[in-house]
């Protein structure tokens, strides 16, 4: 019998396929079952246009079948089979999909869909097979044929037995390699694993004669082994039944069974989009932030599915990294089965898919932060973070999004609260939203530089995240109202107390120069402060890097050496300054002293750490004697 070579362009597109484009072998199994499934559904169509065709949906199914003596693994169907000419045509033709041509004829009704429209799945065979066997007959015809090919080569077709209509392809599994490891392929654990995970949701049940053990007839303890047919797949998708039939419960199970997570998520948002582009979505907000998230081993993404079929287990192109805690999958027709991932980042349907998921995400965790405030603050401490990494990083490209979605802890509240409460208890003569960077809400209550803020009734808020000055310098505004670190030079509180400063820090100018010249470089100015009402001393940053901001970068694994402008205010209200007034008067060596016990001091109430601590210690042990 003469071979028939595969047009040319196939040839070469084969010998591609079978080398790379699927980086997962295992998935030559979904793309046969999707076929299957997809000739199923052609008797279904052809059923609902005549009358003379019956659907019976108990006689149509597909059969995986596992020989491993023979090394042959078999998928049948009882679909609408192929013709010798469709043999030809579609299966020795690549890229050239029979099932398109069918969509393109009929007038496919809603909620029946066709899988395939690329023609390349069926070459995926190859990668695991030597040789493919398709025995195949036609809905309707009496003539059965067998279409076999060993690869590049080409393909044999003769005429064959075969009873029902419908299609039987023929595995002839590789043999292992030293990299690759063939005969899981014939593993019944392992095909009931791969079937489970990209073609749960195929509605045509998919069987499988599976292995189980009975006790033998009169034996309490010698057990044989039997086959039985079984059902691998769940046919229904959660995701495509009705909302109102499913419970919390349905839906933590399939959060559980599709290991999304070991917590209970927070919260899901089902979507049902039946617009320009249509798609089901089932997504979690996790309660706990998983033990990864913050390394290099977290991907983001959902898992996406076309019509049914898995076709990507972690979807990136889906969730903003700011979303990137969110889990789930999104499943649509409109996709096209596409084969390789470097096509589907281009597709203009998943970015429309991608904004609208987007944008139901923000809008569910406004509503759970207004509906339930609780459970938003367990969110929230799981993953403000990432919200606020989110309005830091491109460039602030995101903050109009995520700036209702933040929290901070409130001196007057005691409690977290969104930027848009702060500003609505704002009174007409404040100019600012003030805030506070320290460590913990505890240190930053006892902070020197926020007295007279908090002195004048001002809410501040508090900044215990290393993330969150950086976000706040972005943000720059919120509702037209300006952010305004406590340690800033203008804090635009009290013009009078303002003036009054200036006025002092003349008169005790040559006093400053004297205590900037023991400090040298350590400080780039020392003044007269306008915040303090207690303390005798602060140290505070002029300029774009604040002291918080220098420990954080600091901090980072590389990090250049940047620091802040350091600047010493001193409190001329208080009486050490009297005594600082008396040491430049009469015992400048005393100054000297004092400039430096004063400017330890003020570190260490800022949490940084003092450069020479036996110094210090000594300066203390010296005003003792
Ligand atoms: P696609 O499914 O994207 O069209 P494939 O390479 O997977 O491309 O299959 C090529 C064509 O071969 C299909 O379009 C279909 O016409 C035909 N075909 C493949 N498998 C079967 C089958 N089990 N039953 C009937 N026709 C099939
Ligand atoms: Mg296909």
């Amino acid at each position: 019998m003469a071979v028939k070579e595969f047009q040319a362009e196939s040839k070469r597109l084969l010998e591609m396929m079978i080398n790379s484009i699927y980086s997962h072998k295992e998935i030559f199994l979904r793309e046969l079952i999707s076929n299957a499934s997809d000739a199923i559904d052609k008797i279904y169509y052809k059923a609902l246009a005549d009358e003379n065709v019956n659907f019976d949906q108990n006689s149509y199914y597909i059969k995986v079948t596992a020989d491993k003596e023979k090394r042959i693994l078999t998928i049948s169907d009882t679909g609408i089979g192929m013709t010798k000419e469709e043999l030809e045509t579609n299966l020795g033709t690549i890229a050239k999909s029979g099932s398109l041509a069918f969509k393109k004829e009929t007038e496919l009704k809603d909620g029946y869909d066709i899988i395939g429209q690329f023609g390349v799945g069926f070459y995926s065979a190859f990668m695991v097979a030597d040789v493919v066997t398709v025995i195949s007959k036609a809905f309707g015809s009496n003539e059965a044929y067998k279409w076999e090919s060993s690869g590049a080569d080409g393909y044999t077709i003769e005429p064959c037995e075969k009873d029902e209509a419908g299609t039987e392809i023929h595995l002839k599994i590789k043999e292992n390699t030293e990299e690759e490891d063939f005969d899981e392929y014939l593993e019944e654990y392992r095909l009931k694993a791969i079937i489970k995970k990209y073609s749960d949701f195929i509605r045509y049940p998919i069987k499988m004669d599976v292995t189980k053990s009975r006790l033998k007839e009169g034996s309490e303890n010698d057990y044989e082994q039997y086959k039985e047919e079984e059902v691998i797949n769940s046919m229904v998708p959660i995701w495509r039944k009705n909302k109102k039939e499913l419970t919390d419960e349905d839906y933590h199970n399939f959060y559980a069974e599709k290991r999304y997570g070991f917590d209970k998520p927070l919260k899901h948002i089902h979507i049902s989009v039946d617009g320009a582009v249509r798609y089901n979505a089932i997504l979690f907000i996790p309660e706990k932030m998983p033990f990864d998230y913050y390394t290099k081993e977290f991907e983001k993404g959902l898992e996406l599915y076309s019509n049914g079929v898995l076709i990507m287990d972690k979807c990136a192109d889906l969730l903003p990294d700011y979303f990137s805690f969110v889990k789930g999958m999104v499943d649509s027709e409109d996709l096209s089965l596409n084969i390789s991932r470097e096509i589907l980042q281009h597709d203009r349907q998943l970015k429309l898919i991608a904004k609208n998921i987007n944008k139901k995400i923000k809008s569910e965790l406004l509503s759970l932060l207004k509906d339930d405030r609780e459970k938003y603050e367990t969110f929230y401490k799981a993953f403000g973070r990432q919200l606020k990494f989110g309005v830091y990083s491109d460039f602030g490209a995101n903050k109009e999004t995520l700036q209702d979605l933040l929290l901070f802890y409130s001196s007057k509240e005691k409690k977290l609260v969104t930027l848009d409460e702060y500003v609505s208890r704002m009174t007409d003569e404040q100019k600012y939203i003030y805030y506070a960077a320290g460590e913990s809400v505890e240190r930053i209550d006892k902070l020197p530089q926020t007295e007279l803020v908090a002195e004048k009734g001002y809410e501040i808020l508090y900044f215990t995240d290393d993330v969150d000055e950086f976000a706040i310098r972005m943000l720059m505004n919120y509702k037209d109202k300006e952010f305004k670190s406590v340690s800033s030079g203008d804090l635009g509180i009290d013009a009078d107390n303002d003036t009054k400063s200036a006025e002092e820090e003349t008169e005790h100018k040559e006093l400053f120069a004297y205590m900037k010249d023991v400090l040298k470089d350590k400080v780039k100015d020392v003044r007269v402060s306008k915040r303090l009402k207690s303390h005798p001393v602060v140290i505070t940053a002029d300029g774009e890097i604040s002291l918080e901001m220098e420990k954080v970068l600091q901090a980072m694994p590389g990090s250049q050496d940047v620091k802040a402008d350091r600047v010493l205010e001193i409190n001329v209200n208080h009486e050490v300054f009297n005594a600082l007034k008396t040491a430049f008067e009469t015992d400048k060596e005393k100054l000297a002293l004092y400039t430096n016990l004063l400017y330890h001091q003020a570190l260490l109430i800022e949490g940084l750490p003092i450069e020479d601590p036996v110094e210090f210690t000594n300066d203390i042990c010296k005003i003792m004697v």
